[in-house]
């Protein structure tokens, strides 16, 4: 990207966009929520659409002059439908976080139950971790894998539990859990309790637009939220996408699933959010465009070779990874049976040698989240780059020589710069003009 004015006006906040610029550039990212947007959709997040407040929703909105803000929500909408098969798409929340906490205050009162994924197994601070203001509104009770060894998860469990105590949602998703889910028995349970169906999509949405994982909408699940800054390759930001029939926003609905579309753009404003962010849903609009090309499917599907790849070769080099392997884009390496060393420290050594990585816990962890025993790794980043298979096992190989001590981080880290250099970011670097 050229400025022409940041550096005249501001070169203290430059300097910092020149130096994270550079550190994207160099290093290699390993963080499996993380992506580079193209320059297209950097550009478009960098519009006067920031100046404008659009309350409301296309063709209803609480303050005038929203012809092209109108305009540019109603084709995000439409793209993301179409991509997704949805019946109805909502892109206002401002993050994942607050896609969630939306589409819990949709459909739950204060005090009702949702039954969600257990964190160490897998899933995410959002879907009820005591530390969150979720936890206090609503009750959350937990399943996990059955079998730790392959992934499976414990629908027998799951479904004992739905019985017992008839949550009001049914939570798949997950941030660390490196396998398919199985959304038919997902639904099948759901649908025998009374319960609404939700997938949070956030890690995932970007394989599943690009055809390499199923789709829970179309296993007939009733909402789905998903971050749009992940695999989806957009701008930060959240959609909540849903089965139903739209209805009037500004009549509040009978809480019934044909419902959802009205209750969720209610409970998004004026539910939780104000003024949504126009240049921000621009940004979405250009990332959904790119995510239905055909480039886009092979990206997709290129992210799950490259995981699997290194996955197969941190076996080959005695690693231990968490239900033994992987059917998506990350990788749950426990890094105590693999290296000895705990999470936070390969981390650290890692990041030395100019690989960006994080900590995360393992099922059932006895180490606390500050130093768990595992390291998260993800492709979606470096396979935007164009890195493939070669490139997977070359990073196996420094992570394994890495953790081993057999080599130091110095060395490794200008080779590392030297593969980033022959593979360049496509969100390119900031320079003056
Ligand atoms: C990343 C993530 C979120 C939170 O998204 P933010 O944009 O960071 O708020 C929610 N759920 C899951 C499963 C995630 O992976």
């Amino acid at each position: 990207m050229k400025y022409t004015y940041l550096p005249k006006q501001d070169p203290e906040v430059f300097a910092m966009v020149g130096g994270e610029a550079r550190r994207e550039m160099e290093g290699l990212e390993l963080i499996p929520s993380e992506n580079y947007v193209s320059k297209a959709v950097l550009e478009a997040l960098g519009t006067l659409f920031t100046n404008k407040y659009a309350e409301g929703t296309p063709g209803r909105r609480y303050y005038g002059g929203q012809t092209f803000t109108d305009q540019v929500e109603s084709l995000a909408i439409e793209r993301a439908k179409a991509l997704f098969g949805a019946d109805h798409a909502n892109v206002q929340p401002l993050s994942g976080a607050a896609a969630n906490l939306i589409a819990f205050s949709s459909w739950m009162d204060v005090g009702d139950t949702v039954l969600a994924m257990d964190l160490s197994h897998g899933g995410h601070l959002t879907h009820g971790a005591p530390v969150t203001f979720a936890a206090k509104a609503f009750r959350f009770i937990r399943y996990g894998m059955k079998d730790i060894s392959t992934g499976v998860i414990d629908y027998g469990q799951l479904e004992a539990m739905a019985m017992e105590h008839r949550p009001k949602i049914i939570l798949a998703g997950f941030s660390a859990y490196p396998r398919e889910l199985d959304y038919d028995r997902f639904l099948l349970i759901a649908q025998k309790v009374g319960a609404m169906a939700m997938a949070d999509m956030a890690h995932v949405a970007g394989l599943i637009a690009a055809g390499s994982l199923a789709n829970p909408l179309k296993h007939g699940f009733h909402v789905m939220t998903t971050t749009t800054h992940k695999t989806l390759r957009g701008p930060r930001g959240a959609m909540i996408l849903s089965r139903g029939k739209v209805g009037n926003p500004l009549k509040a609905p009978e809480r019934t699933l044909e419902n959802l579309p009205t209750l969720i753009d209610r409970a998004v404003f004026p539910g939780l959010q104000g003024g949504p962010h126009m240049h921000q849903i621009a940004a979405i609009a250009v990332a959904l465009k790119e995510a239905g090309t055909p480039e886009f499917k092979a990206y997709g599907q290129q992210v799950v070779k490259n995981a699997k790849a290194m996955a197969a070769r941190l076996k080959h080099h005695g690693c231990q990874l968490v239900t033994g392997g992987t059917d998506n884009h990350l990788i749950l390496l426990n890094a105590v049976a693999s290296f000895n060393k705990n999470g936070a420290e390969l981390q650290d050594l890692l990041e030395s040698a100019g690989i960006t990585t994080n900590k995360n816990a393992i099922p059932d962890d006895t180490l606390p989240p500050f130093r768990p025993s595992g390291l998260r790794l993800g492709t979606p980043a470096a396979t935007s780059r164009g890195m493939k298979e070669p490139q997977m096992e070359q990073i196996a190989d420094w992570i394994a020589a890495l953790g081993r001590g057999e080599a130091g981080p110095e060395k490794i880290r200008d080779d590392v710069r030297t593969l980033c250099l022959k593979f360049p970011s496509p969100s390119g670097l900031a320079e003056p003009v």
